[in-house]
């Protein structure tokens, strides 16, 4: 069994807490063991005390350690796979899926560094005059915090979480100090452990937390930021520590998420774009076992397609096949823990007072290649209701394998609204051709979602997958959703960056900043 130890300090520290054991999620076996405790005051001061190496930095070279940071995890891709799918319990998909997010992440930000050139900061656009004489300006500036950004992630993503967030804080100039979910630290503390044992970043710049935080929070002052990736509640009760609201640390969430895909009325049984949303849809439930922030969870649909639509994606969910990953065959693996397979079929439970169960469930069942009775396996369950009687569905997020359908009448207002009801949502998915109804439901949707993806006939041959968050486009949404912003190229950096407008002479300021050569 191995035994992960946390990066604080400069050194590998154990804790002295009980150990807490991780587990296979496909066989129940325990596979590693923590132990809580650090001294987070230190911890956060060695790391602070990094920030001047990578601020003296440019984007340039602060994008060459991040493709370092690419290369060496990629070197090590076979590795890291099969950990993620013998121990994690991910398929072999799903782990390319959070590896090759993690590394094509650093990789795209180290292209965005060498873009951004031999500048240490970035300046905010134009010199504004102020005065009457062109002379006096204002001039926004973005300069690196001068603390550590402290990143919590949630348990579906060991791998992209922790260097999606970690790619765009060294990028701005940040030291970071990441603490991934317990129940799949393994993979993290793997991926941290290639990156530190090749001593690419100054040091201090990377720490890593396995286990608790601790009293950590209480030590943050106002330099420092936290970007937390999980659910809405430890979302709102991190966010409302005193000692982050009171020094105003900077607190960015990425929270639950209820996102729907919605079928336009001029979407045609058995058409290209038809045949395109099904796929969409089937891929969201079941990738990563339906445990993605993105997952489609309610698949919004005309009245009259319904029918047509729970037949076609009953269809394809009954060809999943679901057990332990290493068996080639298996094509879903199970939840990660057992209390997520608790809250998935407490949460189908709740969905079915108000949806009819069409395929799937909340019963136990056994996985293919796992030992009898073991392992956190859930069917792709299927639901269907109608606007009416939806309440609940769009409320309650299962953070599994299950998805709704609900029927609706065809304008885009009711569609939209019916999107809305989430109260905020990362991304909303449409599949039409029909200009004048998009153009009114972009019009309803968009306030209401981070992102949304619109397919249409002709480029539905391309469009990437809903569930897909690239890093040239911006991750987060509104309300429910956390209200956060993650990547979207330069736009992530603002998180971790200080909008200062400096007044003065243009000239002088120019020269200074490397805004307008004299
Ligand atoms: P969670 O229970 O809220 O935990 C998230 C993270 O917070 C974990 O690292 C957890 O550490 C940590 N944490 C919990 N209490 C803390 C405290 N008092 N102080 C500091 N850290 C604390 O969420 P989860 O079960 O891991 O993840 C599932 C949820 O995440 C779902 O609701 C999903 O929608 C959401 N999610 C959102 C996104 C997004 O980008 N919007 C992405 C992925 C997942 P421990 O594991 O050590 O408890």
């Amino acid at each position: 069994m191995e035994r992960l130890q946390s990066f604080v300090g400069g050194r590998w520290v154990d804790g002295s807490s009980a150990p807490v054991v991780l587990t296979n999620p496909a066989t129940e076996e325990p596979v590693a063991e923590v132990r809580n405790g650090f001294d987070a005051p230190g911890a956060l001061a060695h790391a602070r005390a990094a920030g001047e190496a990578l601020r003296k930095l440019t984007f340039a070279e602060r994008g060459a350690l991040l493709q370092e940071m690419s290369r060496v995890l990629h070197a090590d891709r076979e590795r890291l796979l099969d950990i993620s799918t013998a121990i994690n319990g991910a398929t072999r998909g799903d782990s390319k899926f959070d590896v090759d997010g993690a590394t094509g992440t650093l990789a795209a930000y180290a292209t965005l560094g060498k873009e951004l050139g031999d500048r240490r900061f970035l300046a905010d656009g134009d010199a504004i005059q102020l005065g009457r004489a062109p002379r006096f300006v204002g001039q926004h500036v973005r300069m690196p915090l001068r603390g550590v950004a402290v990143h919590i992630n949630a348990f579906n993503f060991p791998a992209w979480g922790t260097f999606e967030k970690a790619a765009v804080a060294i990028l701005a100039g940040m030291p970071i100090l990441t603490k991934p979910a317990t129940a799949t630290a393994l993979l993290a503390w793997h991926m941290a452990k290639v990156v530190l044992d090749a001593k690419i970043l100054p040091e201090g710049a990377l720490s890593f937390v396995a286990g608790s935080l601790g009293d950590l929070f209480d030590h943050l002052g106002p330099q420092d930021v936290v970007a937390f990736t999980g659910s809405a509640d430890t979302a709102t009760r991190l966010r409302a520590t005193p000692s982050i609201l009171s020094p105003s640390v900077r607190f960015n969430a990425e929270a639950d998420s209820l996102n729907a895909a919605v079928l336009g009325p001029d979407v045609e049984e058995g058409s290209d774009l038809w045949h395109w949303f099904v796929r969409a849809v089937t891929t969201d439930v079941t990738q990563k076992t339906g445990q993605k922030c993105t997952a489609i969870r309610r698949v919004i649909v005309p009245d009259a397609r319904a029918d047509a639509f729970v037949e076609a994606l009953s269809d394809t969910l009954g060809r999943v096949v679901v057990g332990n990953p290493v068996d080639a065959s298996v094509t879903m693996g199970p939840v990660a823990t057992r209390q997520q397979l608790a809250a998935v079929r407490d949460g189908i439970g709740l969905l079915r007072e108000e949806a009819t169960l069409v395929a799937g469930g909340a019963d136990p069942v056994d996985g293919v290649g796992a030992p009898a009775g073991k392992g956190y396996f859930v069917r792709p369950t299927l639901l269907r209701t109608t606007m009416e009687r939806s309440s609940r569905v769009h409320e309650h997020e299962v953070f599994g394998p299950s998805v709704t359908v609900v029927s609706s009448p065809d304008d885009a207002d009711a569609m939209a609204s019916l999107v809305a009801r989430a109260q905020g949502s990362l991304v909303s998915t449409v599949a039409s051709d029909d200009l004048e109804w998009l153009g009114a439901f972009l019009e309803g949707a968009c306030a209401w979602n981070g992102r949304v993806l619109v397919s249409s006939t002709k480029v539905a041959d391309q469009v990437t997958p809903p569930g897909m968050v690239l890093p040239t486009l911006v991750h987060g949404g509104p309300g429910r959703a956390g209200g956060g912003v993650e990547l979207g190229g330069t736009r992530g950096l603002e998180l971790y960056t200080q909008r200062t407008a400096i007044q003065g002479d243009r000239a002088l300021l120019g020269r200074i900043l490397g805004t307008e050569r004299a």
